[in-house]
């Protein structure tokens, strides 16, 4: 078979060690290496599965990839020997390639989880959001797959904004009724929990109805878990009231991830009720001091204390169900020492957390890790809306 874009033994090799050799199909995981009867055989029953196909006329479609990128490791999934038949049975109609890429995505994710010592209740993410219509043309007709960290960035007008708060939708639809007011609303969002669901969202003159898993529904009633910052929270903490609206939670859960935030190691040292008041004990620079009320405390500090909570909650959450973190120009207002440490502290404090950050700051997409994909939003839109990988969006490792 001439021109395929076979995998090399050593990159299969790599495909199979990421996975832990197990299968990376949804709630599959079958073990594809053992002993054999022989003490000394061992019994190897897993393949590498072609996400986009080798062959150029194959099921699923090159997805505009060249022979030697569908030879990578990305374009691989391990799959146990029952899996790796059916998904190329049908001419790979079963299973399309968006599908296997995320189901590998969460699979590896929850091996990362494993081999760093971590309990693997990660159960989901949130996979890929269709905008059809949305005001901000430079999101329509566009699929924007998600990864676990994600930077949007983009001139003035491309949707930023609106991205995100689609995103947290599913969960809060009087964004869409907001929107739709301006005009029509038409999405649809793919997530893991870990069924596969798809909620196809509509808006008109701010009515909004959902059609979930091919049936209407009033309102998504088991959404994934969304918390949204903006620039404008960053300043609206008088009280425990208003931090416990910002993070959709009762007064006594957020008190309770106000206690646990003083045990981190961070900047939260203590902080101290009196009715709705709260006194904060911080580490200045080393310093431990004392603020009578929230808005004594810097702007580069008061961020940082908001990115620890808002860490700490997605984190607990993202235990028990799929949870999206979305930060709409959160750290823009601040100085690049400020920005990379946030982006730091924040990596590791959402652990199996989805991340969403909008931003236009230079140095906090240069300084990102390359385990952030930055996704480039254009002000207008153009046709490639057949090629699933050539949207006007460019996806690429910030190093890239
Ligand atoms: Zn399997």
């Amino acid at each position: 078979m001439a021109n395929r874009a076979e995998f090399t033994s050593a990159t299969r090799r790599i495909i199979a060690e990421r996975a832990g050799y197990q299968c990376s199909v949804l709630n599959c995981g079958r073990l594809t290496v053992g002993p054999g009867t022989d003490p000394r055989q061992t019994v190897h029953t897993g393949v590498a599965a072609h996400i986009y196909s080798a062959a150029k006329d194959g099921p699923r479609g090159t997805g505009g990839l060249s022979d030697a990128e569908r030879r990578e490791p990305e374009n691989g999934i391990w799959c146990c020997a029952a899996h790796g038949r059916s998904i190329d049975a049908d001419d790979g109609r079963v299973f399309p390639a968006v599908q296997l890429r995320a189901w590998k995505r969460l699979h590896e994710a929850r091996k990362a989880a494993e081999v760093n010592g971590g309990a693997i209740h990660h159960v989901g993410l949130v996979e890929s959001i269709a905008v059809h219509s949305a005001p901000a043309a430079g999101l329509e007709g566009r699929t924007f797959e998600l990864g676990m960290r994600n930077i949007f960035t983009g001139p003035n007008a491309s949707g930023k904004s609106i991205l995100t708060r689609l995103i947290a939708s599913v969960a809060h639809p009087d964004h869409v009724a907001d929107m739709s007011r301006d005009r029509d609303v038409d999405m649809g969002v793919r997530w893991f929990d870990p069924m596969t669901h798809d909620v196809a969202t509509a808006g008109r003159g701010g009515i909004v109805t959902h059609v979930l898993d091919g049936r209407p529904v009033p309102y998504v009633a088991r959404p994934y878990k969304t918390i949204l910052l903006n620039g404008q929270h960053r300043t609206k903490i008088g009280n425990l009231t208003s931090l416990a609206q910002m993070f959709d939670l009762n007064i006594a859960a957020m008190s309770s991830v106000l206690a646990l935030a003083a045990d981190q190691g961070g900047v939260i040292k203590d902080v101290q009720r009196e009715g709705m008041r709260m006194r904060w004990t911080v580490d200045v620079d080393g310093r431990i001091e004392s603020f009578d009320n929230y808005e004594a405390i810097n702007g580069s500090l008061q961020t940082l204390i908001l990115l620890e909570l808002a860490g700490l909650h997605a984190r607990h959450h993202a235990r028990a169900e799929p949870t999206f973190l979305l930060l709409d120009e959160f750290l823009d207002f601040h100085n690049a020492g400020v920005q990379v440490e946030a982006l730091q502290r924040l990596q590791a404090a959402a652990e199996h957390a989805q991340v969403a950050i909008v931003s236009h700051s230079p140095v906090l997409l240069a300084e990102a890790p390359c385990d952030w994909a930055v996704t480039e939003l254009a002000p207008q839109p153009q046709n490639h809306r057949d090629n699933p990988l050539a949207y006007d969006i460019a996806t690429k490792p910030p190093d890239a």
